[in-house]
């Protein structure tokens, strides 16, 4: 891994420095680089092979959106109790809302009411991939 490479991801998803950086690369779009380097061995053996022309779009993302709250959610390095608490910025991981349970992003966007009325409309749990992979209108 090459910390530009890494640091590209974080920049791209707007991620913490504490992010992975297998979770920054995949929440980027970006492929490993060993990955990469092996896709883009057998895209020039194709293209040798054929003299065809493989375009680099075929291994990438092209749709869909990552900004820096679905990060914040996907990574759970954020601004969430739990996240703050091991950075010892916190003192408790608890949320204040409920008892004796963590705050982290799945308790904030769909169990807290707390934050009921500020998160809104949040896609269910099993539709957040959905929602980022969306088509373009
Ligand atoms: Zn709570």
């Amino acid at each position: 891994m090459s910390i530009p490479f890494r640091l590209s991801a974080l920049r791209t998803i707007s991620g913490f420095q504490t992010v992975s950086y297998e979770a920054a690369t995949v929440l980027a779009g970006m492929l490993p680089e060993d990955i990469l380097a092996k896709e883009m061995e057998k895209i020039y053996m194709a293209r040798k092979a054929t003299g065809d022309a493989v375009s680099m779009d075929v291994i990438r993302r092209r749709n869909g959106e990552i900004n820096f709250h679905l990060t914040q959610i996907f990574t759970g390095h954020g601004g969430y109790r739990k996240y703050l608490h091991r950075l010892s910025q916190e003192d408790s991981p608890e949320c204040p809302n409920c008892p004796n349970l963590d705050e982290n992003p799945e308790r904030v966007l769909y169990q807290c009411s707390r934050y009921r009325e500020v998160v809104g409309s949040v896609p269910p749990p099993e539709g957040v991939v959905a929602f980022m992979l969306e088509e373009e209108e």
